[in-house]
């Protein structure tokens, strides 16, 4: 097989080298009695014997993994789950079909739910319904993979994971999945590299893979040449993860003295389960859109709140800067953002939208005074162009803060910062009354550079690193100082190490970034040194 190359999302980070193994579906075969009586017995057995194999797979386990197996034993012990399917065998249904049938509309009302927490739960619904099936046909599941393999499949259910022995090393690659799964807390848990989203992968593989888990990137059927770059990437690396982490809950500081703020940034608030607040001064941008599920509904006000609620809870009296919906763009949401655009990435996205659907905005405004009467939230808004924009949103905030009060409903009137994102705003930032300013430098450097974020061809002109982009940064810090205001940098060059010393010369000092990257990032700050003059290409 010549190289394959391919890209993913991160789910869990590390590096690994190992052979290709394609994952191969739980078989079930099993010939029905044709009795209900004996069916409804097979049924209850399989129960028992699935509940007794998580059980004692539970006592090799600890902390989430142990949390989630027993989630599924409370499950499968209650016997509201399989209600459906007894009244189904009384009718005549065969075991397995009945119980497959009642479990597929569970997952199915989990996958649709609007609350992520509950869609992700989904894969522990269809790990229990495999695994019922699979003592139904005698437990003739598939034989575990070779230690230290590299797992090709669609999707990993959590007890599988658990199942298998990681002590030799391997990684897992998804065709689908989600970074937000058990599976992956799980595999960030372990250790093990995993990358999901990867579309189309092969079906038969034989062959060696290595993986880059924190960036993406696999690569299978390596030549020489990429595995030696490989092995010498793999080796930095190891040497610099001890020496970062070590850094990770202390105060971010350059060789020179200059304090750092080290925010995060959230894409989902089940990624915080896993971490510790300690790590960070704050969460310095929420992409709400994980919000809006892929079936085109929308969050309403109440469960809005409960989710900014649990990030102000989380951060305990750290801001948390809440970034008000950016839908379009990259980020197309079902039955909102606008089809058919001839270009998305300057058409109506962001605040463009919020400030057209503004019974939706006004819902998320509310929500959001609501939780800022719990801790200190801060609203960001994304994709601000002129000075009119941000002060519709703080009369619409002000309305909609005196609206709740008026109700006696607890709320508060937050700061209103605005990301700058489009180099109009970055240029005009004076016009623009703002409580503070955080750079989206992956828009503003596909806007500066003219090469869109999304399209691998310019990915090399797209580049933060640019002189243009790094002048117009030192500019945005200097005019933030000179107006008394915070700027911040949320891109996802906040969390680059190549970038960071060109961020901290320009003269930012408060990054935002993955929770993965902190402790590397406090590392490359700990070695920077300043000269206390603002620097740039
Ligand atoms: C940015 O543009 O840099 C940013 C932080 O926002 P997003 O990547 O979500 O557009
Ligand atoms: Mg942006």
């Amino acid at each position: 097989m010549a190289e394959i190359r391919l890209s993913g999302r991160p789910a869990s980070s590390g590096f690994a080298e190992g052979q290709l193994y394609v994952l191969p579906d739980k078989r079930v075969s099993r010939a029905p009695t044709g009795d209900p009586d004996l069916e409804a017995k097979a049924l209850r057995n399989a129960i028992i014997l699935a509940s007794e194999a998580l059980a004692d797979l539970a006592t090799t386990a600890d902390g989430d993994a142990a949390d989630m197996l027993g989630f599924q034993v409370a499950m499968l012990e209650d016997d509201a789950l399989s209600e459906m399917a007894f009244a189904a065998i009384a009718e005549g249904k065969p075991a397995d079909i009945a119980w497959r049938h009642s479990m597929d509309q569970e997952i199915e009302a989990y996958r649709s739910a609007d609350d992520e927490y509950f869609r992700a739960r989904s894969a522990d619904l269809e790990d229990i319904r495999d695994n019922v099936l699979d003592m139904l046909s005698g437990g003739t599941s598939a034989a575990p993979p070779p230690p230290g393999a590299i797992l090709i499949a669609r999707d990993l259910q959590p007890s599988r994971f658990l199942g298998i022995d990681w002590s030799k090393g391997g990684a897992i690659l998804l065709s689908e999945g989600s970074p937000t799964s058990h599976v992956a807390m799980l595999a960030r848990a372990r250790g093990v590299p995993m990358i999901v989203g990867l579309g189309e992968l092969p079906r038969s593989a034989d062959g060696i893979a290595l993986i880059d888990g924190g960036s993406g990137q696999a690569i299978l059927s390596p030549e020489r040449q990429s595995l030696d770059q490989f092995i010498t990437r793999r080796a930095e690396d190891d040497n610099l993860s001890a020496r970062a982490e070590k850094l990770l809950l202390k105060d971010a500081m350059t060789k020179t003295g200059e304090a750092v703020t080290i925010l995060i940034n959230v894409a989902d608030p089940l990624e915080l389960d896993v971490i510790s607040p300690d790590l960070c001064d704050g969460i310095g941008l929420v992409r709400t859109e994980f919000l809006f599920s892929e079936d085109g509904s929308f969050p309403d006000e109440e469960a809005q709140y409960r989710v900014y609620r649990r990030l102000v809870e989380w951060a305990s009296g750290r801001p948390v800067t809440i970034r008000t919906l950016d839908a379009g763009g990259d980020k197309p949401i079902k039955n909102l953002t606008i089809d058919g655009e001839s270009n998305p990435f300057l058409g109506v996205r962001g605040i463009r939208l919020s400030l057209i659907r503004t019974d939706l905005f006004r819902i998320q405004l509310r929500a959001l005074s609501r939780a800022a009467s719990h801790g200190p939230i801060k609203i960001m808004a994304p994709m601000v162009t002129i000075p009119s924009e941000l002060a519709t949103v703080r009369r619409m905030m002000a309305e909609e803060f005196e609206g709740l009060k008026a109700k006696g409903i607890a709320a508060a009137l937050p700061p209103i910062g605005i990301m700058v994102e489009v180099p109009a705003a970055a240029l005009a930032m004076d016009l623009f009354d703002a409580d503070f300013f955080s750079i989206g430098s992956n828009d503003l450097t596909q806007y500066v550079t003219a090469a869109g974020r999304d399209i691998g061809s310019v990915a090399d002109l797209a580049d933060p690193r640019h002189p243009a982009v790094l002048r117009l940064i030192a500019m945005i810090a200097t005019q933030g100082k000179k107006m008394q205001r915070e700027v911040s940098l949320c891109g996802d060059a906040g969390g680059d190490p190549a970038l960071i010393p060109l961020l901290l010369h320009a003269g930012i000092r408060c990054l935002s970034m993955a929770p993965s990257m902190v402790a590397r990032a406090k590392l490359i700050i700990s070695e920077t040194s300043l000269s206390g003059d603002v620097v740039t290409p």
